[in-house]
């Protein structure tokens, strides 16, 4: 072998590349950052051939002094963050240090600035990562200029994975949208190829989202602010009844920065799904402001995805928050969400009681995690969610016992020899979906199957781009999805164990990820949140009423499924109570 090392400054910057910048629209992403970060009021922002040919980045921020333009382009130089004290508790959009030296070392590269109160702008030049000596005198009013011409013009196999002009311009507008809707107090602009696409000038909030989401969905949408606990939540919900024609209208900031978050994307949809009838597409722009110091977003080099201290508490906050916003929408909504008294065994919410009692499956629809997570407080000393489940004896035949009855259409209530197990259907099915799903992609890939009548679906040119662009990662995954207008998708196969599922809304979540990670990180390390998104969809929704049978076979399933005592979402899928506790609170033999 030979031997050892280190790699020169250079091909470290055109390594990172491929991960901070590996396409226009996550160069354009990272320079737009930049500018916020630097205190613009204005941004605007010109590409030519979908940022392939150039990227051209103008600001009104506090410029870049002379002295510090060459390291400004250095690798892991930055003015944002001095200490692991600052990292924990970042307030810019960027702290790594190593976009401008990426973007520099595999385009031809130009950054010019004006520090504030200078009398003189400076630039500096780079080309494919070899940098002039020394700034030079430019021409400049105020702020910071960046020009990359020629994306990857030096690192070819880099190169070979753009896709067209048009594919790519898909994805920076997509980048643009997220850097505007993040920041209404600025103003954004952006054109392309010499025609201007977007010019959006400093607003409130919901204007902002009404210019870059549309009237529509603005007239749909119910505003949300909810303040609690440290948390924050704000923006726009569009009503349940809303139906957008693909999933582009999803928008989730937490501190400001566009995220996607297994955590927070459930908790919304769980909000939804009382409310959401026919499987509707929700949409959203919603802004979660919290803590720094809570939620990690040194996670991915792209700082797309965050990690939080305490995702319980997230999901809570987000699921309750959103779930009241919606509930304006919802007639006689005042009896379903009026706290209950947590009484017994079940914290039985009144409003379950009062509506539908057992067995029937109710008319409106509950909140149908209300009780999960509301109350968990007060029902802790019954339901203890935290707590696994007590270990059943080995060697009994049926531990989850056979069903006596479904509750308010959420809950399986059954019999075992220890007493009463109260079952979570929903999460239930979910776990059990989920690990198929899992152990057929880890075999063979996820059998698929054809569809009798393809699902026709419209779709954005981001979608129509990414299913055209990676059919072999939407095979190993069950589907086959075929472009059949510029604006729209068939969806031919979907996978065997989700047949049932809404096919068309399935294909958005998937091609959604897709888009988001490129097919191998979806097919690698995001294989599990990939495929509990997918479960979720094929789950059985509250309020539907299962037979006997259907129970009994619920309870069969679950106890030959790995890990069945916990749902996806880490939420406990059932829970004992023993005959013992249950004499207890009747106070018999005392
Ligand atoms: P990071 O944003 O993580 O600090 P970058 O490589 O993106 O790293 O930028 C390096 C440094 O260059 C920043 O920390 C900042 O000081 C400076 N800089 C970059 N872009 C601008 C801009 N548009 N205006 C002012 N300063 C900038
Ligand atoms: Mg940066």
């Amino acid at each position: 072998m030979p031997s050892i090392r280190p790699l020169p400054d250079l091909l470290i910057s055109q390594i990172a590349a491929g991960e901070v910048v590996d396409r226009p629209a996550s160069a354009l992403k990272e320079l737009l950052e930049n500018s916020v970060d630097a205190g613009s009021t204005e941004i605007s922002a010109q590409l030519a051939d979908g940022g392939i040919r150039q990227i051209r980045i103008a600001d009104n921020g506090c410029g870049i002094a002379r002295d510090e333009l060459v390291l400004a382009l250095a690798r892991h130089a930055t003015s944002k963050i001095a200490s692991l004290e600052d990292l924990e508790r970042v307030g810019s959009l960027g702290f790594r240090g190593e976009a401008l030296a990426s973007l520099a070392a595999v385009s031809h590269f130009t950054l010019s600035s004006r520090e504030r109160g200078s009398a003189h702008a400076w630039k500096i030049e780079s080309s494919g990562g070899s940098m002039a000596a020394e700034p030079e005198p430019a021409a400049l009013a105020a702020g910071s200029v960046v020009e990359a011409t020629d994306l990857y013009f030096n690192t070819p196999a880099r190169r070979k994975f753009l896709r067209s002009a048009q594919t790519e311009y898909a994805h920076s507008e997509e980048a643009f949208k997220r850097a505007a809707l993040s920041r209404p107090d600025i103003q954004f602009a952006l054109s392309h190829n010499g025609r201007p696409q977007w010019l959006l000038h400093a607003a409130a909030e919901a204007e902002r989202i009404r210019a870059v989401l549309g009237d529509e969905f603005a007239a749909a949408s119910l505003p949300v602010d909810v303040d609690s606990a440290g948390f924050r939540l704000h923006g726009l919900a569009a009503q349940p009844a809303y139906s957008r024609s693909s999933r582009d209208a999803q928008f989730f900031f937490v501190n400001g920065r566009f995220v996607r978050d297994k955590v927070l994307a459930h908790a919304v949809r769980e909000a939804y799904h009382d409310v959401l009838h026919h499987e509707r597409h929700s949409a959203y722009v919603l802004f979660l402001d919290m803590d720094p110091a809570l939620v990690d977003a040194n996670v991915h080099p792209t700082k797309i995805e965050v990690r939080f201290r305490d995702s319980r508490s997230v999901h809570q906050f987000v699921f309750h928050a959103l779930e009241k916003a919606l509930s304006a929408s919802r007639a006689g909504a005042t009896t379903a969400h009026s706290p209950a008294p947590a009484a017994g065994a079940f914290r039985a919410d009144g409003a379950y009681a009062r509506q539908s009692g057992i067995g029937f499956p109710a008319a409106e629809p509950v909140p149908f995690y209300a009780a999960m997570f509301g109350q968990a407080q007060a029902a802790a000393d019954v339901v203890a969610p935290e707590r696994p489940p007590a270990p059943l004896p080995a060697g009994e035949e049926h531990p989850l016992g056979f069903a006596l009855a479904q509750l308010s259409g959420v809950y399986v209530l059954s019999q075992n020899r220890h007493g009463l197990v109260v079952v979570d259907m929903h999460a239930a099915h979910e776990r059990i979906v989920y690990e198929k799903l899992k152990l057929a992609l880890d075999d063979e890939g996820i059998p698929t199957q054809q569809l009798l009548i393809p699902a026709t679906m419209h779709a954005s040119a981001l979608e129509v781009a990414t299913a055209s662009e990676n059919p072999a990662t939407l095979a190993r995954l069950g589907f086959e999805l075929a472009v059949i207008a510029p604006n729209a998708l068939a969806v031919r196969s979907v996978p065997m164990s989700l047949a049932q599922a809404d096919a068309a809304q399935l294909a958005r979540d998937v091609l959604a990820e897709i888009a988001e990670f490129g097919g191998s990180r979806v097919l690698a390390e995001r294989q599990n949140e990939m495929l509990s998104t997918m479960a979720c969809h094929a789950a059985v929704r509250a309020n539907r009423a299962l037979t006997q049978p259907e129970m009994n076979a619920l309870l069969r399933e679950m106890e030959i499924t790995e890990r069945s005592g916990q749902c996806n979402h880490g939420r406990p899928t059932w829970f004992q109570v023993t005959m013992g506790e249950l004499d207890k609170m009747f106070m018999r033999g005392k």
